[in-house]
């Protein structure tokens, strides 16, 4: 096996940290120089701690000599979104009206990291307050695919997915509220899950549509987002939406589907998710891995949700809405920046001018259009149906899980596109998330699985499991196998050329 830690899994890593072959200090150094040598091309981190992690790298392998690691992945470096509160580290939410803001506590997920000994990195780069699909809204500049420097790693956490594509972390977290952990996880190679909402604490995450927005894993294998999902889920009291009961068993459940038996799980393919204007490639991929389930044991059928169609468009009327009050605490007088128009400018004025400067235009958009979908007048005929039809795609969602385990579509529908294509068309921009939001809509778990690359431009094309509320161990099951089964095809797993990353 390879001595070079960057490209141990989270896994690998922490069963030789446990064997004593390798020290936390040696594989978070390892890690922090990967990050010196290859993030200036790909900026997939806003803000790097060396100090912070060296020091509670050396913490945790004075725990181990002493015998006493707190967690299996003690030890393990990983990176956190900038959408999370970190105590003492700069939350920036990619935006410049929070640039210098240091929060004064932890999110839940990240006390989490802090409690089991997992050295945190730094924080990776995003879309502005998680809006897009590019990570070309971060008011710091895009993040670059590690596959190809001039393409999109997808967004909104680009910067998670690509600081793990480009192994400058083992591990990272991401937040999904319509597709940007899935959706980064397809077009850069990795794997990202949504879990079921309420699964993973919310707290501490700076709110982008709260009715949406989940925490997840950002890995290289299934197995690592299983450990770090079980790391990160449970009940936590100060979210009022988490759920009081315990998750499924999820690291059993990928060890068990990496046996690559899937006899008696049965398969539906999204009939919506696929046809007119998904890349050739994409589906060319999607079917050769629908066929390995098949070769595992699984039993395939296709499955209507109808109502999917209208997903992106009830998406884009929720987001919206819960975006715009969200954002108005940002309002100069209580975090980060604030921008004096005039000297003796009133409240209002200076509110006003900050919220200009500090926010970018697609947080404007967004702000705009939410307001407009909730003022008097329009609420019913534009929030108001939304829900109706979010509604409408729950139950979609519940009938086809009558019929099968699992549905399965690809994560996205096309693979990573150059920077600057969709930049100034925001719908096009909104359509690379037509599969992955129906799950934020309806709540349930998604996980996006590699399926190799695609064969008209290489690129790496994502396959999507979603599974019922409560049932994530499903995903990581089917997940895990799928991930076998391609592994033995290929030889090993597909990553990013070197040469590409200079
Ligand atoms: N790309 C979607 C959007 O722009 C998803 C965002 C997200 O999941 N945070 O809203």
């Amino acid at each position: 096996m390879t001595t070079d830690w960057t490209r141990r899994t989270a896994a690998e890593i922490a069963d030789a940290l446990a064997a004593g072959e390798v020290t936390s200090a040696e594989v978070t150094q390892a890690h922090l120089d990967r990050i010196a040598a290859v993030d200036g091309p790909v900026h997939a981190f806003l803000h790097v701690d060396a100090e912070g992690a060296l020091a509670q790298a050396a913490e945790s392998d004075a725990r181990r000599a002493a015998g006493a690691p707190l967690h299996a992945l003690d030890g393990v470096p990983i990176a956190v979104k900038d959408v999370l509160a970190t105590d003492g580290l700069p939350t920036t939410c990619g935006s410049k009206i929070l640039e210098g803001w240091v929060p004064p506590y932890d999110a839940t997920v990240v006390a989490k990291l802090r409690a089991a000994g997992l050295p945190i990195l730094g924080k990776t780069n995003m879309d502005e307050f998680a809006m897009g699909s590019s990570t070309e809204h971060s008011a710091y500049g895009a993040t670059h695919n590690p596959w190809d420097l001039d393409r999109i790693p997808g967004g909104s956490g680009g910067g998670s997915a690509a600081a793990v594509a480009a192994f400058e972390a083992p591990l990272a977290l991401g937040t999904d509220t319509g597709g940007s952990i899935r959706q980064p996880g397809a077009v850069t190679g990795t794997v990202g899950v949504k879990p079921t909402y309420g699964g993973v604490s919310r707290y501490g995450l700076v709110a982008l549509a709260n009715s949406l927005d989940q925490v997840g894993p950002v890995t290289r294998t299934v197995l690592d987002s299983a450990l770090l999902h079980e790391l990160i889920g449970g009940h936590d009291p100060r979210d009022s939406t988490s759920i009081d009961q315990p998750l499924p068993p999820l690291v059993e459940a990928a060890r068990q589907g990496a046996t690559g038996d899937l006899s008696g799980v049965k398969v539906g393919i999204i009939t919506e998710l696929s046809g007119d204007g998904w890349q050739a490639g994409v589906m060319t991929r999607f079917q050769e891995s629908v066929d390995l389930l098949v070769k595992a044991g699984a039993e395939v059928v296709e499955v209507s949700c109808p109502t999917f169609v209208h997903a992106l468009a009830t998406y884009y009327l929720i987001l919206p809405a819960e975006a715009s009050s969200n954002l108005a605490k940002f309002d100069a007088m209580r975090y980060g920046l604030r921008v004096w128009p005039a000297e003796g400018a009133s409240a209002e004025e200076v509110m006003r001018a900050t919220r200009d400067a500090g926010f970018g235009d697609e947080v404007k958009r967004r702000i705009i259009l939410g307001t407009y979908a909730l003022s008097s007048g329009y609420y019913d005929a534009y929030y108001g149906t939304a829900q109706k039809v979010r509604t409408l795609i729950s139950r979609d969602f519940e009938a086809a899980f009558e019929q099968v385990d699992v549905l399965v579509s690809p994560t996205a529908p096309t693979t990573a596109f150059k920077l600057g294509e969709k930049l100034d068309d925001p719908i096009a921009m909104y359509l690379n998330d037509l599969a992955t939001i129906p799950a934020n809509l309806a709540g349930v778990p998604g996980i996006s699985v590699p399926a190799g690359l695609a064969a008209e431009d290489g690129l790496p094309v994502g396959f999507q499991i979603l599974a019922p509320a409560l049932a994530d161990d499903r995903c990581y099951r089917v997940g895990a196998a799928l991930e076998a089964l391609l592994l033995e095809q290929w030889g090993g797993p597909l990553v990013p050329p070197e040469e590409n990353l200079s």
